[in-house]
């Protein structure tokens, strides 16, 4: 074995932004600290670096963002998304803290940029990274740098030595670092195809996972056969809709298609099969890939026409398109028939109204088995394009138990004395359903910084 002889104050696994933030707050805290990414360095970053936008709660204009944005109508937000699955005292104190980050991040390099348009309705509550989540990822570990944080790629956290609640040192392989306190930041189990099938079924074999390969949910598995508390459900998880000609890992952003809520999405059997038009996009987009993980061969096909083009971000992949429905259906292996009477049906149902896709404009069907709720439009103007949809997993919600300080809960309730989580690895305590657009950095960064604000605490006066 491969002994270090210097004990860490903080010992942090997991170099995504949750990661960083940790290691930073703990280092500008005056304590030592190493952080061990398991992804070489050119792959640091882990989903963080295919992330846009963070979503901060702001009492009036905050750096890029207009407007306000404040608790009440963030609370609001949350609990409708997650159907009240989530931990009240401890989202709200989230929220408040979310107020921060913002400003933290700007301190620490990273930039902010006003948001695009398209179908994300995001301008009053979603700050944008300028250049994504990449330059996010460069501008904190250039930040970790300067603190001399020892940073260490290819550094899989293989096994903790944990005693009596408490942390003693991490294993890299045989290699053993010590340290006084320990911050879990290693991610969801997205990329860990067995452990999704054992939650999924054979369906997760059809699924595509849109970030890092390298977050394969070993360290939540070693924390919790040690004995942390589970939270969440092995089978909740953000998935969007992707272009199915996406590959299997780390497609990121670009393979998302955005015109869901413009047109009609239909199964194999082209039959639609979900209300395309529920709410505002960022709101419902997370629940597509899970809509479309329960059809037949895990497909679905979104179809278009041309009123809709230029009307939302364009996706990587160019759309299938003919100046028919029937010709569109050959094209992309549905039987024509069956898709010219579904389209007919919905074009015949549409109510009048005015259209008005920056509001909930309540143009909807009538009489429909499944109808639109909202921008329903005919499908009647060629050309008609035709985008494949296939489950992208973004990030799974089950996770550790931790308190409000970031410290993780043992499955006896109590808490470790001296292990720490964030991000991913503990969203599930705050989101155990549904999703809301640049959420998941912002548990990140909220619970980043207590993770190492405690952490350091902890390991200062020990
Ligand atoms: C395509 C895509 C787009 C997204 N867009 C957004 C967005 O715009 N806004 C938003 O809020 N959220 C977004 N998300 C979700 C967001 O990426 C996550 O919520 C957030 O990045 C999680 O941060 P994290 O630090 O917990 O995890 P990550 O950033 O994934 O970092 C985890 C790190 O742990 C490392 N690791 C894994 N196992 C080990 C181990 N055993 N030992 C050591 N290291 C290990 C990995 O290499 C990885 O670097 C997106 C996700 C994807 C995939």
């Amino acid at each position: 074995m491969n002994i270090s002889s210097q004990c860490f104050d903080v010992v942090v696994a997991g170099g995504g932004q949750a990661g960083l933030i940790a290691a930073i707050v703990a280092a500008e805290a005056g304590a030592t600290v190493c952080l061990l990414e398991g992804a070489p360095k050119s792959y640091r970053g882990g989903n963080t670096r295919h992330t846009r936008n963070l979503r901060p709660m702001h009492e009036g204009p905050l750096s890029v963002l207009s407007g306000v944005y404040d608790e009440e109508e963030y609370w609001d937000d949350l609990l409708r998304v997650t159907k009240g699955k989530t931990n009240e005292p401890m989202a709200r104190m989230m929220l408040r803290e979310s107020a921060g980050c913002v400003d933290w991040l700007e301190k620490r390099g990273v930039q902010f940029q006003p948001p695009l348009g398209g179908t994300l309705h995001l301008g009053r509550t979603n700050a944008f990274f300028m250049g994504g989540g990449k330059q996010l990822v460069n501008a904190l570990y250039r930040w970790a740098e300067g603190l001399s944080i020892e940073i260490r790629y290819d550094a899989k956290v293989t096994d903790i030595a944990f005693e009596n609640n408490r942390f003693l040192g991490a294993y890299v392989g045989d290699e053993w670092i010590k340290g006084k306190t320990f911050v879990a930041a290693a991610g969801g189990f997205e990329a860990n195809v067995e452990w999704l099938r054992e939650a999924w079924g054979p369906v997760a074999d059809n699924f595509l996972i849109r970030g890092t390969p390298y977050n394969r949910g070993e360290l939540l598995k070693l924390l919790l056969d040690k004995g942390a508390m589970q939270i969440g459900e092995p089978d909740q998880c953000h998935a969007v809709a992707i272009d199915g000609r996406a590959p299997k890992f780390d497609g990121g952003i670009c393979t998302r298609v955005d015109c869901v809520s413009l047109g009609i999405v239909v199964n194999k059997d082209a039959k639609r099969f979900y209300d395309e038009g529920e709410d505002f996009w960022p709101k419902r987009y997370a629940i597509w890939g899970r809509l479309v993980a329960k059809q037949p061969d895990q497909i679905g096909h979104v179809i278009i026409d041309t009123k809709s083009k230029g009307a939302f971000m364009p996706p990587v992949f160019p759309a299938e398109t003919a100046s028919t429905i029937e010709e569109l259906a050959i094209k992309i292996g549905l039987d024509p028939q069956t898709l010219r009477e579904t389209v007919d049906q919905f074009n015949a149902a549409v109510q009048p109204g005015k259209f008005d896709h920056t509001e909930l404009d309540g143009l909807a069907t009538a009489g429909l088995e499944v109808n639109k709720t909202n921008w329903a439009r005919p499908i009647d103007s060629p050309p008609y394009s035709a985008y494949s949809l296939k489950p992208g997993i973004t990030f799974t919600y089950l996770g550790v138990g931790v308190d409000q300080s970031a410290r993780m809960l043992m499955s006896d309730d109590t808490l470790s004395e001296n292990i720490f989580a964030a991000g991913e690895i503990m969203a599930g305590n705050v989101l155990g359903e549904g999703y809301l657009a640049g959420i998941g950095m912002t548990i990140g960064n909220v619970f980043g910084q207590i993770a190492g604000r405690e952490a350091a605490k902890y390991a200062l006066n020990n």
